[in-house]
């Protein structure tokens, strides 16, 4: 697109034209407090134009073969991977994470584009025997229609590439709302997606008001789909609505994921694994460790480990080379932090390391909190029940392995889990009982564009990746024949 050679981040893009509204929304740096940005500020008006648009290009892009589909989109990978610096420096201004996490995410979504522009080409259908002599029976799978995507602000690249690719290399058109508060890598994202010459309307992106764009979504007929990653609050709304025009959901919600480390385990290998889940994005993960339960006998060379660990993480502005964690998004999420510390410290809980707001010079009109480790904390505590969001590692100790497995389930989340054993009857007893979406055993990383990534209860509902990521947006159709 065509800015005068000037690359801007500020525009909706409706039917494959930029358009500005007078109205924008404020992007701020959460490192600095300083205006990294602004973006129109879009409502009900732009929402129906942007579907009127991807209503009138779906038919057209459904119909495309996969393999020219797939075109769009490995172009689209290669131009996002050729600006990867410059995209990652986008996303560490407006979402505030360290630079080399934010180039992984620029990185992790350009697989996730390419892994689907090849599973794209696989969308088969079935040839089923009939009933009788003359009967055939075809399954076809096509396109679902015009999908609304609503996405959040912790990894706001990666969550457009993970709805985006596999909704557009199925056949579907979208429309996208990107949290107000990081909308500006989404368009930017965007941006390289209409350079590959993808036919108008395919794609659209509308900033702003999310009650209004939300409810314009939820109540056109013809959307059919809604893909929405975000809080379980706002989740559970929207599926109320859905439920209008029974339109299909894929729910992308909170969590609570426990990380249970059993005696046998190696404590030297668990401890890293955990520091580096806990403290990525500045603990402002969904599939994030909320609460680490540690066997008795091991916990306190554990939380020695873990404290040693936490103690040298280099904490600043994530624009900054060698820093390992930045700020949280916003004041609330200080305050929600300060809040669960507190309560923890109250009842009883001890601060290895951390429990405080990082204010030192260069650091005070960021949202900075210290890495935090607690020991001695118990299940009265309000920080093993609530989702954490932020940089603070509480430990709790458990006897038994039915104990802890009660504690882990004993959650309406059920995102992510992780443990760590040698014992081989262990990893099947307990990755089977443990009530979560994903289980990971001896290691903490999950996001691949190969897996099916989502949760069970009112961690939502339908799956991110894999070939499961493509069924979501595909309907089946049930073709029967009889043969003259
Ligand atoms: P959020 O408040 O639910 O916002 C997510 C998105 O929904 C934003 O684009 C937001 O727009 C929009 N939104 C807010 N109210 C809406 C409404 N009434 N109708 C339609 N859209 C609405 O969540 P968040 O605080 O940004 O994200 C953090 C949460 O996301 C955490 O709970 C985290 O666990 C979860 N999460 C889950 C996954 C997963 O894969 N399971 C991945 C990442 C994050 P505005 O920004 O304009 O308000």
């Amino acid at each position: 697109m065509n800015h005068g050679g000037e690359k801007r981040w500020d525009y909706l893009l409706i039917g494959g034209e930029p358009c500005t509204l007078a109205q924008k929304i404020d992007v701020w740096n959460p490192a600095t407090g300083k205006l990294a940005g602004q973006v129109p500020r879009g409502g009900a008006k732009e929402t129906a134009l942007a579907i009127d648009a991807a209503a009138r290009a779906f038919p057209q892009w459904a119909k495309l073969p996969a393999k020219v589909r797939s075109g769009y989109l490995t172009d689209w990978a290669e131009r996002i991977e050729r600006d990867a610096k410059r995209l990652a420096g986008l996303l560490t201004l407006e979402q505030g994470k360290p630079i080399s996490e934010a180039m992984d995410e620029i990185q992790g979504s350009v697989e996730f584009i390419r892994w689907y522009a090849e599973e794209g080409k696989r969308a088969y259908g079935e040839l089923i025997p009939g009933s009788r002599e003359q009967q055939r029976i075809m399954v076809l799978k096509q396109p679902v229609g015009v999908v609304g995507m609503i996405t959040p602000w912790n990894y706001p690249a990666a969550m457009v590439a993970r709805k985006a690719a596999p909704a557009l290399a199925a056949g579907c058109s979208v429309v996208i709302k990107p949290a107000s508060q990081t909308p500006q890598i989404a368009i930017a994202l965007i941006h390289h997606l209409v350079d590959t010459g993808i036919p108008a309307g395919v794609v659209n992106v509308v900033t702003g008001s999310a009650a209004e764009i939300g409810e314009t979504m939820l109540t056109d007929q013809r959307v059919r789909k809604i893909s929405f990653t975000g809080s379980t609050e706002v989740g559970k709304e929207i599926m109320k609505k859905a439920a209008g025009q029974v339109k299909r959901l894929s729910l992308e919600l909170g969590g609570n994921a426990p990380v249970i480390v059993f005696p046998d385990a190696d404590l030297a290998k668990a401890a890293q694994a955990i520091v580096d889940n806990k403290f990525e994005n500045c603990g402002q993960m969904c599939n994030g460790i909320n609460v680490i339960y540690a066997h008795e006998s091991i916990l306190p060379e554990l939380a020695e480990r873990i404290t040693s660990l936490v103690r040298s993480l280099q904490v600043g502005p994530g624009t900054e080379q060698g820093i390992q964690m930045g700020p949280l998004i916003d004041e609330t999420a200080v305050s929600r932090v300060e809040r669960l510390v507190a309560d923890a410290v109250e009842r009883g809980a001890q601060v290895t390391t951390g429990g405080y707001r990082l204010g030192a010079e260069g650091l005070e009109l960021g949202h900075f909190y210290a890495p935090t480790v607690l020991t001695g904390v118990t299940r009265e505590m309000a920080i093993t029940h609530e989702e954490v969001f932020g940089p603070v590692a509480p430990i709790v100790s458990f006897r038994t392995e039915e104990e802890v497995l009660a504690w882990a389930n004993d959650t309406p989340y059920g995102l992510a889990a992780y443990f760590f054993t040698t014992d081989v009857s262990r990893v099947y007893r307990v990755s089977e009982a443990l009530q979560a979406g994903m289980v990971a055993i001896n290691g903490t990383s999950l996001s691949v564009p190969q897996a099916p990534f989502g949760g069970i209860k009112e961690s939502g509902t339908g799956r991110e990746g894999g070939h499961h990521g493509l069924e979501e947006y595909l309907e089946l159709k049930y073709v029967s024949l009889t043969l003259p």
